[in-house]
């Protein structure tokens, strides 16, 4: 991926080492992506853990950022502006949703649950891209994470099923808008893998269980071959790729 070399990304979701966007953030690097890596802060020890789990990466900032803070989006492109001046690359790897709204009944869901799960999943992909355009003079790639759940029922998913469908109809609307930039939007639907994230939906070994057993590749997906997938989004070798939802899941989703 020689034309990644010396571009800035913007790695937004590192919880701990499962993390998609750890994976995702370990790849840019090798392949010589300057990075900011974002984490959401929660308290001093937990925030120290992961700010040294992100600096094996050697990023060239580590940002805090959580997406509900008011001004906490702005502090941390504030800093990237200050830093690079400019942005090529952005990955949206942030989702969050009420345990008890993933494991009950989606006619259960409260309004406080549903919009909790829009605001932080799908909403602040708006916000990303509206903070990135500025620094995207050059062009950009923006590459979010979503899944399945989005478009069929999936066992414990419900609200979050909402929230991924949403995501996914911004990505589309995105791309339209900052195409003429040169801005490019697309999401990855990985196939069910152990995270932090994933620890919160009920019964999450089924999930696995049963993607290994109907994917035609007889198996689950790994943190790595969703970073491959996001480090060809975010290269040129993906010019011609926008407004699209490009599976890694083993082949899951064309089971009939
Ligand atoms: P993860 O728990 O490691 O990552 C989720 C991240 O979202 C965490 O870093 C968390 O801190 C962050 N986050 C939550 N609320 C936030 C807020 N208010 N502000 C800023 N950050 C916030 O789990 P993951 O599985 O790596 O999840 C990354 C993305 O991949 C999510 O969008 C998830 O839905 C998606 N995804 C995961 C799977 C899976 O099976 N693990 C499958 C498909 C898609």
């Amino acid at each position: 991926m020689q034309d990644l070399r010396g571009k800035t990304a913007l790695v937004t979701g590192v919880a701990n080492k499962r993390s998609i966007a750890f994976a995702v953030a370990e790849r840019l690097a090798q392949y010589g992506v300057s990075l900011a890596v974002a984490y959401q802060p929660a308290d001093e020890d937990r925030d120290e853990k992961v700010r040294k789990i992100i600096g094996e990466i050697s990023p060239d900032l580590v940002l805090p950022l959580d997406v509900t803070l008011p001004g906490s989006l702005d502090a941390a492109f504030a800093t990237l502006k200050e830093r690079w001046g400019r942005l090529d690359i952005v990955v949206h790897a942030i989702a969050s949703a009420k345990r008890e709204e993933l494991g009950g009944r989606t006619s259960d869901v409260s309004l406080e649950g549903y919009v909790l799960a829009q605001r932080v999943s799908a909403y602040s992909l708006i916000e990303l891209a509206r903070a990135a355009r500025p620094l995207m003079g050059d062009g950009g790639s923006l590459i979010t994470l979503t899944y399945i759940g989005s478009e069929r029922a999936t066992h414990n998913y419900n609200v979050m099923g909402s929230a991924k469908a949403a995501l996914e109809a911004n990505v589309r609307y995105l791309a339209m808008e900052l195409g003429p930039e040169r801005i490019r939007v697309n999401a990855i639907s990985a196939g069910p893998i152990r995270t932090l994230s994933a620890s919160g939906i009920k019964n999450f070994l089924d999930l696995l269980h049963n993607a290994e057993e109907k994917s035609a590749l007889k198996r689950n997906v790994t943190q790595e071959e969703v970073a491959n997938a996001a480090a060809f989004l975010a290269s040129s070798l993906s010019s011609g790729i926008t407004g699209q939802t490009l599976f890694v899941d083993a082949g899951y989703n064309i089971w009939g």
